[in-house]
């Protein structure tokens, strides 16, 4: 894993919140809440510590989450799942991600990912020995868009798996219906499982629908839906995921993670399962609270100067650079190792998310991330410090 990637060093949201630390910047760099999120779900969980959930859950997880998974996908979705057979538990989305990965793809197989893509769905698939094959999506005047004939030229008969990230991170994109046709086209075609990283589903803006991969035609057979509380219920902290799917490949990914943590958090995965059961009111409050903070980022970042691309999902806006860069500072990258000590602001550069030296690594060279999910004093401290740039 030592390899040409840097997947051995730490990762550019951990680098960047010590940077942000370091020099008293305000972090809109790693996306986490400073915000938890409500507190009768932590009192759910101090109940559950105190009544001795203390213990191993079962391996694939306790059967009250599972089933209160199960139900969550069937009330929002429709997708009808056994609780016994076609979800598992896993420590946050990464464990699930990274299971599936090492379950699925191997030596000689190739993986395709969006670019750019989640920094664990690359060390994964280094992790598998498998090759990794990236479809890039580009900024258009209507957001970032997937280049269908990117697509069919990278699935083919060595392709394994198709990762696909809606809503995206770090683009803020939320897949359409149609580029997801495609995609599931490409699967059928080259009889590819689908991996399918759904992390943001609640958090989607202007109207912007979530569609769940699995809910495509033919695609429920051949898709894992990996998921996780921590940003449904801003406790990102608690690690609690899943991965939902056919009772075979659930089988194959709970293989693999038997043997990485066997299970976690006892007391967590009882607060999730009512969290779950219970929580679609404060999900709906955080989704209108973040709704407000993005366009309140979005339109200092545009006045100070930075083009944006108009998010649909997730925490992240991604902004173009550009007009700040020189000598010194020369690209998106430097930019943000920059700005902390400067300007008093963190942020994560794009190039992170690429693969070095692609094309999309050099399309969004100039590029970075900022998230908005952040508390209202740290949004407007940042933004203040930001108009320094102007
Ligand atoms: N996938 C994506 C796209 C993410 O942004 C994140 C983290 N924020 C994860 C997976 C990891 O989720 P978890 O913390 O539940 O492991
Ligand atoms: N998913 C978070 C982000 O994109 C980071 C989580 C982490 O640091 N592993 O910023």
């Amino acid at each position: 894993l030592a390899g040409e990637d840097g997947s051995t060093k730490p990762t550019i949201f951990a680098e960047m919140s010590a940077l942000a630390a370091a020099t008293g910047a305000a972090n809109l760099g790693q996306g986490f809440p400073d915000e938890d999120g409500p507190e009768w779900i932590r009192e759910a969980a101090i109940a559950a510590l105190r009544s001795g959930e203390n213990q191993y859950p079962p391996g694939r997880g306790a059967l009250a989450l599972r089933e209160a998974i199960a139900a969550h996908q069937l009330r929002h979705y429709g997708i009808a799942l056994d609780p016994e057979s076609e979800v598992l538990v896993t420590v946050g989305a990464t464990e699930a991600l990274t299971a599936a990965i090492l379950a699925l793809a191997g030596p000689g197989d190739e993986v395709v990912t969006l670019e750019p893509f989640y920094d664990s769905h690359a060390a994964a698939i280094a992790m598998a020995g498998a090759t990794h094959v990236t479809v890039p999506l580009a900024p258009t005047d209507d957001g970032f868009a997937l280049d269908r004939a990117a697509l069919d030229a990278a699935v083919g008969q060595a392709t394994r798996l198709i990762l696909v990230n809606t809503p995206h991170n770090p683009t803020g994109a939320v897949l359409t219906r149609a580029e997801l046709a495609a995609i599931a086209e490409a699967a059928a075609r080259a009889d590819a499982v689908v991996v399918t990283d759904e992390v943001y589903e609640h958090l989607t803006f202007d109207g912007a629908e979530h569609v769940p991969f699995a809910t495509l035609p033919g695609m429920r057979e051949r898709t894992i839906t990996v998921s996780s509380s921590g940003k449904t219920f801003s406790l990102t902290g608690w690690k609690i995921g899943w991965a939902t799917g056919p009772a075979q490949l659930i089988e194959a990914v709970t293989a693999i993670k038997q043997f990485l943590t066997y299970s976690g958090g006892a007391p967590f995965q009882s607060a999730i399962a009512r969290a779950l059961a219970e929580g679609d009111g404060d999900i709906a409050a955080l989704r209108e609270t973040l709704d407000r903070r993005r366009q309140v980022l979005l339109d200092s970042l545009a006045a100070v100067g930075f083009g944006t691309v108009r998010p649909q999902g997730t925490y992240f806006v991604c902004a173009d650079a550009t007009p700040f860069l020189n000598a010194d500072v020369p690209d998106g990258a430097a930019f943000a190792r920059w700005l902390p000590a400067e300007i008093g602001v963190a942020c994560v550069p794009l190039a992170a998310f690429c693969r070095a030296g692609s094309a999309t690594a050099d399309r969004l060279r100039n590029w970075v991330r900022f998230t908005f999910v952040k508390d209202d004093a740290t949004l407007a401290t940042a933004i203040e410090r930001l108009a320094a740039l102007r």
